[in-house]
């Protein structure tokens, strides 16, 4: 696992995908969705590429680089 995700809050409408479907990873928060886990590379970027917002921004950890958006 090197992809790690963080919230943008200001951009996270608690839509409540990225928990559906990475419930390890994410949760809500009242209005916001916050990172309560890991979990495999893939899970993290179609969880990310699913959020409706775009709030959802994924690192490598290894490199440090912003894989998305
Ligand atoms: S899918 Fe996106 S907007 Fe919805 S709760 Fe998750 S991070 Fe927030």
């Amino acid at each position: 696992m090197t992809l790690v995700p963080t919230i943008d809050e200001v951009g996270c409408a608690a839509h409540g995908d990225c928990v559906d479907e990475a419930p390890q990873v994410f949760a809500l928060n009242g209005q916001v969705a916050e990172v309560i886990g890991s979990g495999p590379d893939d899970l993290i970027l179609a969880a990310a590429k699913g959020c409706p917002s775009v709030a959802i921004i994924v690192t490598d950890s290894a490199t440090g680089d912003q894989v998305y958006p």
